[in-house]
């Protein structure tokens, strides 16, 4: 397969520092990842497909020389020599991944595999975005590390929590079979700028109903509960996690332990926008998990970190990030979609 560089300026891809892939980079998280990298010195190449990512996500990054991407799909092979592999290709939302439940279990499942594959050749350390969802709807609380989950096997989450959890034991497997140098975060709802307007998530959709003066959709009664962080400290306790030594090869939580029922979102973003909105309620997605909130003693303990940005400031960039989106002009739009 031959793999197209995009970037004008490929010849200078591997100029300096370790060459790190980054799979999903042109989505929400990946795309601040990616940045993070490249300000730390590394090489970077996004492989994305562009499924739920942007090039808008991408666009201020291409001044970097050693920034590159490729439109690619994980589910198929790919042989780029690399030193890191992040490995965050993986549509995050509710509905986005309910869309296609069959591709999303693939790109967790083969496209671990693909990816876990490059790394044993490469001898390259690979890192996993897993997810919350691996606790299902948790019957623990806050939900640590060694609690086993409470997941359906054939519910409309499944494919994403099963697919979830597979590429945990594949990355297990490869690291006891192989050896590879394996890390991996369990990330809990997080949010903030270059989440799409149509993401679907909570935050990103009641910030847009809100901005619009549309009603607020608050599924079930709104006491369902999860914890926010907000997306800065989430790349920070990346970062920490894939550069620790003594390497941690077990998964880590992170997440903000702050926990607010769905509700108490909707009214504080009403509040923070200072909208007109009305709240109204609609049924509860089946499967939808009662509570959530992740214990990051883990992560305190063993990586120094915890969240700095409260919700009410990192709801503040996020709805600035959002005014801005929506005060484009709807051709600008549709062209970024
Ligand atoms: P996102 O949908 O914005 O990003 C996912 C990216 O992966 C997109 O750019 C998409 O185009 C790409 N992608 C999807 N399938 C692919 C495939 N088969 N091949 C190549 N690229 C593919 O979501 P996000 O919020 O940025 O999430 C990033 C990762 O973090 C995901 O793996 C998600 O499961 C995980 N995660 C996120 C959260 C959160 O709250 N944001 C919580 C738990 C886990
Ligand atoms: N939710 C809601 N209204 C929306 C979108 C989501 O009430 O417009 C609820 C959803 O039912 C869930 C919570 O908000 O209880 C978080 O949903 P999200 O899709 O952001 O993430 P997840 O359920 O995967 O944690």
């Amino acid at each position: 397969m031959e793999i197209v560089f995009n970037s004008p300026r490929r010849s200078r891809v591997y100029s300096s520092g370790p060459r790190v892939l980054v799979a999903g980079g042109a989505g929400f998280l990946g795309s601040h990842l990616c940045e993070r990298l490249l300000r730390e010195g590394r090489s970077v190449i996004c492989v994305d497909n562009f499924s739920t990512g942007r090039m808008e996500n991408l666009r201020h990054l291409l001044r970097f020389d050693t920034f590159s991407y490729v439109r690619h799909d994980i589910v198929d092979p790919i042989d780029v020599p690399v030193d890191e592999i992040y490995n965050l290709a993986c549509p995050a939302s509710p509905p986005h991944y309910q869309a296609d439940p069959i591709h999303t279990m693939k790109t967790s499942v083969i496209g671990s595999l693909n990816l876990l594959e490059l790394a044993a050749h490469y001898q390259a350390r690979i890192f996993q975005a897993s997810t919350s969802e691996v606790y299902g709807d948790p019957h623990v609380h806050p939900q640590p590390e060694g609690y086993w989950g409470n997941v359906n096997c054939f519910g409309p989450r499944s494919c994403y929590d099963e697919g979830k959890r597979s590429a945990e034991t594949l990355f297990h497997d490869f690291h006891k079979q192989y050896g590879v140098d394996i890390r991996i975060v369990r990330i809990f709802n997080t949010y903030g700028p270059r989440m799409r307007p149509d993401d679907g998530r909570v935050v990103s959709n009641f910030i847009v109903q809100a901005l619009k003066g549309e009603d607020i959709t608050v599924y079930g009664d709104g006491s369902q509960t999860r914890s926010f962080c907000y997306v800065d400290d989430l790349i920070e306790g990346f970062f920490r996690l894939m550069n620790s030594e003594p390497a941690i090869q077990t998964p880590v939580n992170l997440g903000n332990p702050g926990e607010f029922t769905v509700r108490e979102l909707a009214e504080k973003i009403v509040e923070v926008t200072g909208s007109s909105s009305r709240i109204v309620y609609r049924p509860l997605p089946v499967d939808d998990p009662r509570q959530r909130r992740p214990d990051i003693a883990v992560a305190k303990r063993e990586l120094g970190w915890q969240p700095a940005v409260v919700l009410d400031d990192g709801l503040k960039s996020t709805i600035a990030y959002f005014e801005r989106q929506l005060a484009r002009p709807a051709e600008e739009l549709a062209e970024v979609a």
